[in-house]
């Protein structure tokens, strides 16, 4: 989508600090982290939400996890632990509608979130 914030990243049309890419998969440093380690974890083709996904889509959705796997451990953050967070619709917290998996990581972290 021509508007939207992660397609403009994805097209080097918007900066990002990037951290992966393959020909699927993007993960680039959340601009406004909320933990030491902030990934985002998006699909290169605009999908709005984790709703908007195809079933066709599960090898797309599962690299995105296997992405968080990994980054992960480059980060440091496998032994201490992390969270991955996909939030669909704005009640949940969405502000994005672009499909992406927050992967955060390197503080302790409390639950249920709020
Ligand atoms: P959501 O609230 O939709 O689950 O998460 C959106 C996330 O994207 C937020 O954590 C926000 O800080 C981040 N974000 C929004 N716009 C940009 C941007 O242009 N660049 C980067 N790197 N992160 C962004
Ligand atoms: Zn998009």
């Amino acid at each position: 989508m021509s508007d939207c914030p992660f397609c403009r990243i994805v097209r080097r049309e918007a900066r990002a600090d990037v951290v992966l890419e393959d020909d699927d998969v993007l993960a680039f440093r959340d601009v406004r982290p909320q933990a030491p380690v902030h990934l985002l974890i998006i699909p290169k083709r605009h999908v709005d939400s984790l709703a908007g996904a195809a079933d066709g889509d599960a090898e797309l959705l599962g690299k995105l996890l296997l992405a968080a796997r990994d980054l992960a451990r480059r980060e440091g953050i496998d032994a201490t632990g992390y969270r991955i967070v996909a939030n669909r619709g704005r009640g949940a917290g969405q502000t994005v509608f672009h499909l992406h998996v927050h992967l955060l990581g390197g503080r302790a972290m409390g639950w249920p979130p709020g």
